[in-house]
């Protein structure tokens, strides 16, 4: 008998649970532990109900998704619902924690369910690219209704127990009364005849489901679920509940479920979701590695970023000092926090309470001394190695033995920073992206001295912040902004050959990313890029092409959005970008000075020519080992610049559309585009060796 089912005969009652670590997922010793143990019971003379629950803080988790790839997995689970809802004695779910996906489908498949209020359950699939298929989409509209069972499908979110009273027959406030009060639930049951009551007889009212309210969802979901290939998918299995019988029902389930796991969307986002997680696994430390407790933060420079960093900290519950030279840039720092969370309440988000909770957390300084008990110093000043290098250098004098020093620049050699220290083992880089307190992503970035010890506190430290961290070495940018350059430029040269920042834009956010290079730009401020390039003349040189309207256009002060003018116009108060004649007449006329041809560019030359490159970095990173992994660039892009999650990431994407599409076509723009080409189109020489091997990206191991 399967081990990860237990049954315990409990007088006239069968309980059955789920025991298998850490969350119950419904893997095949599940299923067939549920079989056996349910066909025991009812070959039990003695049992007149069966109870099904868990030994476990869930319920279930849901479905193995290790088991994705393949194997002899039968019995299936839809075998397994079919047992229990054609069981001849009534099963009843016990719900004692979260259902989530399959372990829902198992509690649904049941004659009758109990839980507590507070409880939480739902069907995640569509954040994997596909949908319930063991019959969720076709009884949870029976039970909860088509309105909030197509709400919970399409958007996977999950809803409280209080909510569904449809789908509950029992909900019992306190969760340490469930188990008495379940039990006396079934033997109700059992005394009123021992019903079995089936889920797939529950007939649909079909006025509750016009065709209006699917169409106003479909209408009210196009912006979210842009580029998704599930959720379209998720809604016509719930219009196929109220259309056709439950037999016929679960049939179109089931096609539709399969046309969604054989989509490239779905690859992307199960490989995202394990890229995710795997992120987390490095082999800089180990298990035996030990590490240090964050009781509190010092943060240096109360700008854009320390505020945002600083108020990740406050929303952990770990005090943090601020640092400032000067008691008015400290002031205003603080002051713009506070906004920031009041704003929050205005929106609900938190309580007035909480507000002053977490400034209570935050204490200002301007003197150096006030960061000797700190273990942790995050600097967020000027991004000028002069400047770091002096607060590393009082850093060094004032903090503690054992403090992490880290530094939040974008751009600049954690090596140099951390020399500039007695301690270089005790220095990181800890890259935030903009706004801090909301981007989910954290580049820590090791240095060649960091210990151990250090990258595993990070590490660590990202979670209890609720970021997601990847671990990647020194270089100029790091994975993301070293990334992002060749995209940026090559934004920049297709105007000058011809395209308008508006095609390019557009090019590109029908890719999936939130906005084109030419709007962000625009909204991230030109002067910023322009800075970058100033510090780097010397590596750019042999460009004259190089964001050349883009110097013009800051020179004229014309920096985006904040000015009302860059790549494109505003009108005061509006973001919405408007094609500006000049910007295009500034092209051409720069184009015509450096001896470019202007010309029609075709979307797909846009497309190939931005992201190609940057997937090129990425193979270059890849192979100079700043990232460990391929999936790592992917979890950078996704979280810190808004890639797609339905193409997985661009390494993801190259894997998909075929590595040798890549190494061809950066070829075929390396040999077409003359100088500029050799330039910058030149493949990666791990491109070119896995492309000739007919590898992936997946497949390189460093
Ligand atoms: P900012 O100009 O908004 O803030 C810098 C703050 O540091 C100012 O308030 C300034 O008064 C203070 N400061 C300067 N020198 C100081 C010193 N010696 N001691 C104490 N305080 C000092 O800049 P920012 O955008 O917050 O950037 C800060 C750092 O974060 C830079 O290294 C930048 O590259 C990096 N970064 C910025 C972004 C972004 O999008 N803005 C994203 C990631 C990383």
């Amino acid at each position: 008998m399967s081990e990860a089912v237990i049954a315990e005969v409990q007088g006239n009652v069968a309980v059955l649970y789920m025991q298998s670590p850490p969350v119950n997922a419904l893997s095949k010793s599940v299923r067939v532990g549920l079989i056996e143990n349910i066909n025991q019971a009812l070959d039990n003379d003695k049992v007149d109900a069966i109870v099904i629950s868990s030994k476990l803080a869930l319920f279930s988790g849901g479905a193995d998704i290790s088991e994705f790839s393949g194997g002899n997995l039968e019995p299936h689970l839809p075998t397994v619902l079919d047992v229990i809802e054609n069981a001849p004695k009534p099963v009843i779910a016990v719900l004692n924690g979260p259902a989530f996906g399959g372990g829902l489908e198992v509690a649904l498949s049941c004659h009758y369910r109990v839980t507590f209020a507070s409880n939480k359950v739902g069907l995640p699939e569509v954040n994997l690219g596909i949908l319930p298929g063991a019959g969720g989409t076709q009884r949870l509209p029976r039970l909860a209704g088509v309105a909030k069972a197509l709400d919970m499908i399409v958007s996977g979110r999950p809803e409280k127990a209080s909510k569904l009273g449809g789908v509950f027959d029992l909900v019992v406030e306190d969760p340490a009364n469930l188990l008495s009060e379940g039990m006396a639930f079934v033997q109700d049951v059992i005394a009123k005849g021992a019903k079995v009551r089936k889920t797939s007889d529950v007939e649909i009212d079909k006025a509750s489901a016009p065709d209006e309210l699917f169409a106003q969802y479909r209408q009210g979901l196009k912006k979210q679920a842009r580029g998704f290939f599930a959720p379209e998918r998720c809604i016509q299995a719930v219009e196929a509940s109220v259309a056709l019988p439950f037999e016929q029902g679960l049939v179109r389930e089931g096609e539709l479920f399969m046309e969604c796991m054989a989509s490239k969307e779905a690859r992307a986002q199960q490989h995202f979701f394990f890229a995710e997680r795997a992120a987390a696994h490095v082999s800089d430390y180990d298990k035996s590695t030990p590490t240090r407790d964050i009781k509190k933060v010092g943060i240096i420079g109360a700008g854009t970023m320390g505020g945002g960093i600083a108020m990740n900290f406050a929303n952990a519950g770990i005090p943090v000092v601020m640092l400032e030279l000067k008691q008015e840039a400290l002031d205003k720092g603080l002051a713009l926090i506070r906004k920031n969370y009041e704003n929050s309440a205005k929106k609900g988000k938190l309580t007035q309470q909480a507000v002053e909770d977490r400034m209570a957390l935050l204490q200002g300084s301007t003197e150096y001394e006030a960061l000797s008990d700190v273990d942790l110093v995050i600097e967020a000043v000027f991004e000028k190695m002069s400047v770091k290098k002096e607060v590393f250098g009082a850093l060094d004098k004032v903090c503690k033995p054992g403090a992490i020093l880290a530094s939040n620049t974008s751009t600049l050699d954690v090596n140099e920073i951390a020399a500039s220290t007695s301690r270089p083992e005790d220095v990181i880089g800890l890259h935030f992206f903009s706004p801090a307190n909301v981007m989910k992503l954290l580049e820590v970035v090791k240095a060649e001295k960091t210990s151990p010890e250090v990258i595993k506190t990070s590490m660590q430290m990202a979670k209890k912040i609720n970021k997601v961290a990847v671990l990647v070495g020194v270089c100029f940018g790091f994975v993301g902004n070293r990334m992002i350059e060749p995209y940026g430029r090559e934004a920049a040269r297709l105007m000058l050959e011809g395209a308008t920042p508006q095609q390019v834009d557009k090019v590109i956010y029908d890719f999936g990313l939130p906005m084109g290079p030419f709007t962000m730009g625009d909204m991230a401020g030109l002067d910023i890029g322009y800075y970058v390039r100033e510090s780097r003349r010397e590596f750019i040189a042999h460009d004259p092409s190089y964001c050349v309207v883009s110097d013009r256009l800051v020179k004229q002060g014309r920096v985006g959005l904040k000015s009302g003018r860059g790549a494109y116009m505003y009108e005061p108060g509006n973001r919405t970008p408007i094609p500006d004649p000049e910007v295009v007449q500034m092209a051409k006329e720069e184009a015509e000075r450096l001896g470019i041809e202007q010309r029609d560019i075709s979307d797909q030359e846009i497309l190939e020519r931005i992201i190609f490159p940057l997937i090129n970095e990425g193979a270059l990173i890849l192979e100079e080992g700043i990232a460990a992994k391929s999936s790592d660039i992917d979890v950078i892009y996704v979280y810190g610049y808004g890639f797609p999650v339905y193409r997985g990431g661009p390494m993801q994407y190259a894997d998909e559309i075929g590595l040798k599409k890549v190494y061809d076509a950066m070829c075929k723009y390396r040999d077409e585009l003359g100088e500029y080409g050799s330039h910058w189109f030149e493949p990666a020489p791990l491109l070119k060796q896995l492309a000739e091997q007919g590898k992936r990206f997946a497949d390189f191991k460093q």
